[in-house]
């Protein structure tokens, strides 16, 4: 299908696609089984600028907007979800930056992670809020020039590894997510730990880390925003980001499809091509439908986001909703094509398998945001009548 997508965004797509089928597919097996951060592919991604791509151009970047991150990490995604999501969490945690930052936190923060010399990540899950993120238990208390921050903050993709980190944190304890608000970590700071590293079912390469804070200091001049505004700040973030978890299954999705028909075509049962067998067509052709419907809603939500619409909670949701449960199908489906080799490592399609199960899990469950679309179902019909 045609997505009409402008000559600059066929560019950088093709662009991500050559990078990870000739850095990332070669070591790929390799990375996931030593649970290795990329840090080469890393390298490779900002000497071609795909780090540029989700910046304004003020700050050194292409100016790119929720599409153009999408592409790209679609494209990571079709060879390595881990690496896809190392990519697409720097732009995770630069995204209240733009939009909240000051001249001056943008000037100091963003060229560098358009470069790619400076990795950033997001945080605001802790081990008593996940799903219910308004539970957060951090502190950042009021102190001469700034706060002192005390709390741990669980599965953070990057943790360890990125230089900035955006993190959410109560400013105002008697006040629950109304007295939350954002701050700017620098790796390095006094007080500022990493836990454990997780070993993780899929998306091994990835890093994904506690961030410990033991009276940590941290300036005035890295509040982001009004104090009080971090809730509302991590929400709007998620209803901009989710399309890009939405794009990380479509590549993964599409990546399993092409894997399925490959060994479809050279795999001979009864003296014949199981390509040829209905039964195998018509699975293939159902995740074909899967993957294109996935691609297609995605897109539009990206596209949505981008056109500076205000009420996107509800069409990011069901991209990343739908195309998250595509992509755990679509693997699934790709396993049983390829039967018990599609069961062992020196097949794709198991680590894809695997890697396919966190979409349905992070920034925000499928059960969460099912329910968040049937509220405004319910507020829309309210509305109506
Ligand atoms: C690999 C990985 C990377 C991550 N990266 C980041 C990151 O970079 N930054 C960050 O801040 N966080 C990150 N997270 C955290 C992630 O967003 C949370 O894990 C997710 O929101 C779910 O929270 P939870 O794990 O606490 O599950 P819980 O909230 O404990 O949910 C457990 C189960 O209960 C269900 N449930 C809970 N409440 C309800 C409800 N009201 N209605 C229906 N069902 C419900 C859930 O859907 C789920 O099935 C990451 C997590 C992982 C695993």
């Amino acid at each position: 299908m045609d997505y009409f997508l402008t000559e600059q965004q066929k560019t950088i797509k093709d662009l991500a696609r050559r990078i990870a089928v000739e850095r990332v597919l070669p070591v790929r097996a390799g990375l996931d089984e030593k649970e290795e951060f990329p840090w080469d592919i890393v390298h490779d991604l900002a000497a071609a600028d795909m780090f540029r791509v989700f910046i304004p151009e003020a700050y050194d970047g292409l100016g790119g907007g929720c599409l153009d991150l999408c592409l790209v990490t679609e494209e990571l995604s079709r060879v390595c979800s881990g690496v896809a999501v190392t990519y697409a969490a720097s732009a995770l945690g630069s995204m209240t930056l733009m939009e909240y930052g000051t001249e001056e936190q943008k000037k100091r923060y963003l060229p560098d992670i358009a470069s790619g010399k400076k990795l950033a990540a997001f945080a605001i899950t802790e081990p008593t809020a996940g799903s219910d993120a308004a539970n957060i238990k951090t502190t950042a208390d009021k102190v001469d020039g700034g706060y002192l921050l005390n709390g741990t903050k669980q599965f953070i993709t990057n943790g360890g590894e990125a230089e900035i980190y955006t993190v959410i944190a109560l400013t105002d304890r008697t006040k629950g997510a109304r007295g939350a608000s954002a701050l700017i970590l620098e790796k390095g700071m006094d007080g500022f730990t990493f836990g454990k590293k997780e070993k993780k079912l899929g998306i091994r390469t990835s890093a994904t880390r506690e961030l410990v804070f033991k009276d940590c200091f941290v300036p005035e001049e890295n509040l982001l925003g009004r104090p009080g505004t971090g809730f509302i700040q991590a929400m709007r973030l998620f209803d901009k980001s989710r399309p890009g978890i939405g794009a990380q299954a479509v590549g993964l999705a599409q990546g399993a499809l092409e894997a399925a028909v490959d060994y479809a075509e050279q795999r001979v049962q009864f003296d014949q091509q199981i390509i040829n067998m209905p039964v195998v067509q018509h699975m293939l052709a159902d995740m074909a439908i899967q993957v294109e419907a996935a691609r297609a809603l995605v897109y539009a939500a990206a596209r949505f986001v981008d056109s500076g619409a205000k009420a996107v909670t509800e069409s990011s949701a069901m991209a990343k909703v739908f195309a998250s449960d595509a992509a755990m199908k679509v693997t699934l489906d790709a396993v049983q094509i390829c039967g018990g080799s599609g069961y062992m490592r020196d097949y794709p399609v198991e680590k894809m398998m695997r890697d396919a199960k966190i979409l349905q899990i992070y920034e925000g469950t499928n059960q969460i945001l099912r329910s968040a679309i049937a509220v405004n179902l319910r507020k829309r019909k309210a509305r109506t009548a």
